[in-house]
């Protein structure tokens, strides 16, 4: 392997890809235009990027964020907070909102991603609170081995238990899982199949997804999407924060789990926030077509290096991952030193595996952020369980990404410099 010309395979790589990248430029484009058109039509000026403190009334730049993500995301009505600390918190705050005791939960994507199984119940402390702890139930339909929706089985359960499922759960992304991504498309069919049975909620953990299709799932009908700041939609610039969007009831529950009950979204100072959050929703478009970029050509790269990638190098995205199978503890490990030390930020830095709360396996992540764990920047991660799959996503810039894509090639070429 040693004797691959990583210069004349990017090379190669990038030629392969122009019509890929071209594809990618035009869906930023036209996601750019939505969010300027919205930006005209609730009039963003200066005074949007002023703050507020205490109980945060009448701010103007958090109310016109608030309609701004509605309007992109084709959703009745959206809420933006920094105080949300990450995306399980965001999705926390909907499904709480949503779920009474009695209902069902109704997993349709298999296991949601790991950080939600302890809020869910189905793993961690009986009596922390968990969604179990107040009597919700929880059923769970795998995707069928070529990853597609296993609708019979989920047939059966709705049919079996209609009155009480509230909420089916969607997750758009692979998450830390070997699964295809869900298109924005499929992800309709879902709701189209849910609607015609029974009156639940369909909820869609968004997190990776935004902005790599030219619409959200709240535009083919689910009643609410989540989603982090420091992925995707906070564009680079955000420095935490989440969202939430949906239809004006669900958006409403949710406003009053996050707050309280009545209080809802009257309120919540932003502290000086609100530049960086419009600001990142403005680049947010593009950044994203310059994190796909990167994770094209890693998967081209690492594919001719002969690694299993997901996606392939020429399949379309839905998600900003990538996932590279390098089938070993220790090529999972050089792997993100080559990335992490090609970063901007912590270069010097080793990372090991280690445990992270709420992760049941030892996670290795590489992370050479401006945002402590943005993942909209360059990173990778991975569970330290076998087939060892680093995922990898982000890239504030293709030229720094395309950086951190071939630091990491070198040192699995045994090339450490
Ligand atoms: C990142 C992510 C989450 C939320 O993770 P946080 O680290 O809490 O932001 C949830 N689901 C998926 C699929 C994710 O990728």
């Amino acid at each position: 392997m040693s004797d691959i010309n990583l210069m004349e395979l990017t090379k190669k790589a990038e030629h392969d890809l122009a019509d890929i990248f071209a594809d990618i430029d035009d869906i930023a484009y036209q996601n750019t235009e939505r969010v300027i058109d919205s930006f005209r039509t609730h009039r963003v000026d200066d005074t949007c990027f002023a703050g507020t403190s205490g109980y945060g009334h009448d701010d103007r730049g958090r109310e016109t964020l608030d309609a701004i993500y509605a309007d992109v995301f084709g959703a009745e009505s959206a809420f933006v907070r920094h105080t949300i600390a990450n995306g399980t918190m965001a999705i926390t705050i909907g499904l709480y909102g949503l779920l009474r005791p009695h209902d069902i939960m109704l997993a349709i994507t298999g296991k949601p991603y790991d950080t939600l199984e302890e809020v869910v119940g189905i793993s961690g402390q009986p009596g922390n609170g968990s969604l179990a702890d107040f009597g919700v139930g929880y059923r769970q339909v795998d995707l069928l081995s070529d990853g597609s929706i296993d609708f019979d089985k989920a047939d059966e359960i709705i049919k079996a238990e209609a009155s009480r499922v509230k909420v089916v759960f969607i997750q758009r992304s692979k998450g830390y899982l070997d699964r295809p991504t869900l298109t924005v498309e499929k992800i309709g069919e879902i709701v189209k199949f849910v609607k015609s049975r029974c009156g639940a909620y369909v909820v869609v953990d968004n997190c990776y997804g935004e902005f790599t299709e030219t619409r959200e799932p709240t535009a083919v009908g689910a009643d609410l999407i989540m989603g982090s700041l420091i992925k995707n939609p906070g564009g680079g610039m955000a420095e935490s924060g989440g969202y939430i969007a949906g239809t004006a009831r669900a958006v409403e529950l949710a406003s009053y789990r996050m707050t309280s009950v009545g209080v809802g979204l009257d309120g919540g100072a932003t502290l000086g926030m609100n530049k960086s959050l419009i600001k990142g929703f403005f680049y947010a478009p593009h950044t994203v077509a310059q994190a796909l970029k990167t994770a094209h050509l890693a998967a081209y790269i690492f594919e001719a290096l002969g690694c299993d990638v997901s996606p392939r190098w020429n399949e379309r995205r839905a998600d900003i991952i990538q996932t590279i199978r390098l089938g070993d503890p220790k090529k999972l490990v050089d792997f993100c030193k080559g990335i992490q030390a090609a970063s901007p930020v912590d270069s010097y830095v080793s990372p090991e595996p280690s445990p992270i709360p709420g992760y049941a396996d030892e996670v290795i992540m590489a992370a050479g952020t401006f945002t402590q764990g943005a993942s909209i920047e360059l990173s990778c991660d991975g569970p330290m369980r076998a087939p060892y799959i680093a995922y990898m996503q982000g890239g504030l810039t293709y030229e720094s990404g395309k950086l951190g894509v071939l630091g990491a090639a070198k040192r699995l070429l045994g090339n450490n410099d």
